[in-house]
């Protein structure tokens, strides 16, 4: 078995694809932690708890923008031709001087040599368009920025995708322990690498941990995981589709794509995210790492419809709607319930 040691963790190099992807591995775990730490660093200072209001009116935080910096940082320093789809921009930088200012002492704790220009280009970086279909990384810097401010729970993710197909996932969860069952919430790093299964590291660092759901779950006892939000999701519909299973256990709320986390670590058997509007688009950052990590625990995850997510259409999964992600050998059935229950609406 050969092992090798990044950021702190070993690794096992047991796969193609973990040999293949050693590098963009270490540099995404790098990435992720230093994240993390900008992340921490904001919520621990008083005078970091400014939030501003984006077009779309959601908030945005010193340590969203800081955190996109880092990570695309992190990564150009390593690929430097790679591209990169990142939620934020830096249009409030740009106009606001003082702004600027608070954002970069914070990157600089993570990335020193940052100055307000490199700092703005950097996040914008990942606002450039390209094409798509071939290599890129996205990066959502804090998924779940309303969990952030509310000290509920939040992820730091990011996935390399190539051709459409998520190769690596990484999710900084804080809030998520490596063993919950033990009550253990000292936060944890997910790991996943297609065909190469997931993994569950400490945020601080030790051995890598594989991670599979593989025992069946019955429906009718199937724990339902899903937005905190009601206006991220249809929490009714929701409710009508797990009475459909027979399942009546009430459902984990979390932020952010800790809830695919959530089904990786045991914690939840099904994520359902019905959108509350018909015409919303998924966003590929909010579930590119989550995915793989579904998918390498011995799960699925598909749309509404049954459809596989399409990485590769831009920005958003344009071609499909909603997520339904489930461990335990149930997703057939859980996709009828689904169309049973929508259907009826
Ligand atoms: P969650 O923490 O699961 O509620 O999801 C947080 C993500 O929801 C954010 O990163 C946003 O991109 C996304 N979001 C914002 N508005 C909506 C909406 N109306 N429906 C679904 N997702 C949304
Ligand atoms: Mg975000």
């Amino acid at each position: 078995m050969k092992l090798f040691l990044v950021n702190g963790f070993f690794i096992c190099k047991d796969n193609r694809n973990m040999e293949k992807y050693v590098v963009e591995i270490e540099t995404g775990l790098s990435a992720v932690k230093k994240a993390l730490g900008v992340c921490r660093r904001v919520q621990e200072d008083p005078a970091h708890a400014q939030a501003f209001q984006k077009a779309d009116r959601s908030p945005v935080t010193l340590a969203d923008l800081a955190a996109q910096a880092v990570i695309t940082a992190t990564l150009l320093n390593t690929f430097p031709t790679d591209r990169v789809v990142g939620e934020e921009d830096a249009g409030l930088l740009r106009r606001e001087a003082k702004i600027c200012r608070a954002v970069l002492s914070v990157a600089v704790k993570e990335w020193p040599g940052l100055t307000e220009k490199t700092l703005s280009d950097l996040i914008d970086y990942g606002r450039r368009s390209f094409d798509t279909r071939g290599r890129f990384w996205t990066v959502d810097p804090i998924d779940g920025t309303k969990g952030f401010l509310s000290r509920r729970g939040y992820a730091v993710a990011l996935a390399l995708i190539d051709k459409g197909t998520v190769e690596v996932g990484i999710l900084g969860c804080p809030g998520l322990g490596r063993r919950p069952a033990a009550g253990d919430n000292a936060g944890c790093i997910l790991l996943a690498v297609r065909g190469a299964g997931a993994r569950v590291l400490g945020v601080d660092g030790g051995d890598a941990e594989r991670i599979r759901r593989s025992a069946s779950v019955s429906p009718g006892k199937a724990r339902l995981c899903e937005s905190v939000e009601p206006s991220h999701a249809a929490h009714e519909i929701h409710a009508a589709i797990q009475r459909r299973l027979g399942s009546h256990v009430p459902p984990v709320r979390m932020d952010s794509q800790a809830k695919y986390g959530a089904l990786a670590l045991d914690i939840a058997d099904i994520y359902l995210r019905i959108p509350r509007k018909r015409d919303y688009v998924e966003k590929i950052w909010d579930h590119a790492a989550g995915t793989r990590i579904i998918k390498e625990a011995g799960g699925r995850v598909t749309d509404i419809a049954g459809g596989t997510l399409d990485f590769s259409r831009g920005e958003t999964l344009n071609q499909n709607q909603g997520v339904v992600a489930t461990v335990g050998g149930i997703h057939d059935r859980v996709l009828s319930a689904v169309k049973g229950v929508v259907l009826e609406c």
